[in-house]
């Protein structure tokens, strides 16, 4: 900000002394014009090959509105009229958006995108700051043109008799259309089993860690797709070992809305029992000391990129995406106090690896202790585990359904 007051000042002087040179600041003169703009922090992508979902971060609400959209180039021009940022940014092409770039001009903020030809704008929204942060979100949502369904059976075309001019009759053909496949999209849920193979993970009576997070994660995956919503995705769904990095990569590869990582605590009172929610800490931000202690799952990493400043992006991406992770974790925590007794103080924050996928909303689930003959009860029967489940599901369910409503503000 201090930066571009400068700037300003100096274009005036400028200004006074060679008329030639107002045209070179006259664009950094409009800027400033703008009495209280609003500041876009980042630009995020995510969503899957069908829907792209551009996220623009604000420190204030804003309009925006579309400039022009060429159907043929596919180029797409929006404006925010009182919004600016402080460095161009741009990107790369990600699902129906090829490439865009944003940049402040003198009417504001403006963003341009090339789209795949066909794709549209589905919805724009702002989005109201989340509990805990101050931040606004402006969303634009682009779809990729429906595909067009394969035609499996040779087509054959219709014939009409129709009279031509000489008055004679001619079979004309009608050209059967394509009929354009309904696009469904579902929300893409990653369920972690936590630990497998070589590493057990906990233990209590005769029961492993391993055993009841995957055993759980089937039931989580049963539930979800019964309800034809989600499409969902293990990160293990046997008893092997899965490497921590590989099980965030396999959750931004599948483009999750949510990672949900299960596991059993253990300590050293067998009294002591109950669930509890770990979503990410903001110490856990940046890093970039490794701390390892015997579970490696309480390791503290950081996925931050190596550059300072995209270091600070990360972080602000960081920010929103936790604010998602606290909303479910709370959610969580409210629906399955039915069905599992809750460790007091039991939404946690930690720096686990595991949360750290940058993007995606992610939630570690301690289903109660293995050390707890009373917990053991629960996590090891079917139904114990299915009840527990039908609550995580249920969340997920009222998770995203919260989701669509604020979108629909
Ligand atoms: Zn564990």
């Amino acid at each position: 900000m201090k930066c571009d007051a400068k700037k300003f000042a100096l274009c005036q002087v400028r200004v006074g002394i060679v008329s030639l040179a107002a045209l070179g600041c006259s664009a950094g003169f409009a800027t400033q014009a703008l009495a209280n703009p609003v500041h876009i922090l980042n630009l995020r992508l995510g969503g899957t090959s069908d829907e792209t979902r551009m996220v623009l971060d604000l420190d204030g609400a804003t309009s925006a509105k579309i400039l022009s959209e060429d159907k043929a180039t596919g180029r797409l021009i929006m404006s925010l009229p009182e919004a600016e940022v402080a460095n161009p940014l741009k990107g790369s092409a990600k699902g129906p958006v090829g490439s865009w770039a944003l940049v402040s001009t003198s009417g504001g903020a403006q963003l341009s995108i090339d789209l795949l030809p066909g794709s549209v704008v589905k919805r724009r929204f702002l989005l109201p700051p989340a509990e805990g942060s101050t931040g606004y979100r402006y969303v634009v949502d682009i779809q990729s043109p429906p595909p067009v369904a394969p035609t499996p059976h040779p087509v054959i075309a219709k014939t009409i008799p129709t009279e031509n001019a000489k008055g004679g009759v001619v079979l004309t053909s009608l050209k059967a259309t394509p009929r354009a496949k309904p696009v469904f999209l579902k929300k893409v849920v990653v369920i972690d089993a936590g630990h497998g193979g070589k590493d057990p993970g906990a233990h209590g009576g005769e029961c492993i860690e391993k055993d009841f997070t995957l055993a759980a994660a089937r039931a989580l995956k049963d539930k979800l797709e019964r309800t034809g919503q989600y499409r969902v995705v293990m990160t293990r769904d046997t008893d092997v070992y899965v490497p921590l990095d590989v099980r965030v990569q396999i959750a931004r590869k599948a483009d999750a809305d949510l990672f949900i990582s299960l596991h059993a605590d253990s300590g050293p009172d067998e009294q002591t029992r109950g669930a509890s929610v770990y979503t990410l800490a903001d110490r856990a931000v940046g890093r970039s000391a490794k701390l390892v202690t015997k579970d490696d799952w309480f390791m503290q990493a950081s996925y931050r990129r190596d550059q300072a400043v995209s270091g600070i992006l990360f972080d602000l991406t960081q920010r929103s995406t936790k604010n998602l992770s606290a909303n479910f974790a709370e959610m969580l925590l409210e629906r399955i106090s039915d069905e599992q007794t809750l460790l007091r103080r039991s939404h946690r924050e930690a720096g686990l690896a595991v949360l750290l996928a940058p993007d995606v909303p992610a939630v570690l689930l301690e289903m109660g202790f293995i050390t707890s003959p009373d917990d053991r009860e629960v996590l090891g029967s079917a139904e114990g585990r299915t009840r527990l489940m039908s609550a995580v599901a249920d969340t997920i369910d009222a998770y995203f359904a919260r989701e669509t409503r604020l979108a629909a503000r």
